[in-house]
């Protein structure tokens, strides 16, 4: 179970992930991108730490959302931007794995229909929607099993975004995006777990 408090303090550890990870992000958006999903990600979690701070599940996920839109440059900021809003309107006060299932549902809706994307297009979406199948089956998000599904898009032609211009050569790299899900994915998962 996973209050608000537990929430705070899920999505302030990204802050220090997103350092750590930073280059790895970076490395992969080179191959096949402008190389500043990196840097997008690590500002967009800073931003966080230091603006969301207080209020129940449902505002710490709306305030997340707003400030990841205003705070990530890119693509991806505003579809894990609206993702979070739109997550923050079925959350319960306090989140447990099957409300995360929910949650996790809406996260794939909405980048679906904001990115105009489904699945095997290799992006963020190949990895958020199947989490919330992924959840029920386990009953928790193991790292190995997100992680896995970043690296099914590897093989992945991508049809969508800056990748898309690679064509055939955006094959044989992690789609950057897809990646950065399993860290943010994690993060909630582990809440509900520990909380
Ligand atoms: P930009 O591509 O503008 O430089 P980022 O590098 O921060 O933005 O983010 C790139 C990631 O965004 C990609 O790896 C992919 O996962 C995701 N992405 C881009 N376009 C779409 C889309 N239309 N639908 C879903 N995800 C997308
Ligand atoms: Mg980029």
């Amino acid at each position: 179970m996973m209050d608000s408090e537990k929430l705070i303090s899920q999505l302030h550890g990204l802050k220090a992930v997103f350092d750590d990870k930073e280059s790895e992000l970076t490395a992969l958006d080179r191959e096949i991108g402008d190389g500043d999903h990196g840097v997008n990600m690590k500002r967009g979690f800073s931003a966080v730490a230091e603006k969301v701070t207080e209020g129940s599940t449902q505002e710490i996920l709306k305030q997340t959302g707003m400030t990841l839109m205003s705070s990530i440059g890119g693509a991806s900021g505003p579809l894990y931007g609206f993702s979070f809003v739109k997550m923050s309107e079925v959350a319960e006060d306090t989140i447990d794995s099957e409300n995360l299932a929910t949650i996790l549902e809406v996260f794939a809706k909405t980048v679906g229909e904001k990115g105009k994307v489904s699945g095997g297009e290799k992006t963020m979406f190949d990895v958020i929607s199947k989490t919330a199948d992924l959840l029920r089956e386990k009953g928790s998000l193991d790292l190995k099993s997100l992680q896995a599904l970043a690296d099914d898009t590897e093989d992945m032609v991508a049809t969508k975004g800056r990748a898309a211009y690679f064509k055939e050569n955006s094959k044989g790299t992690i789609d950057p995006g897809a990646q950065s899900a399993v860290y943010v994915i994690q993060a909630l998962g582990e809440g509900v777990q520990n909380g």
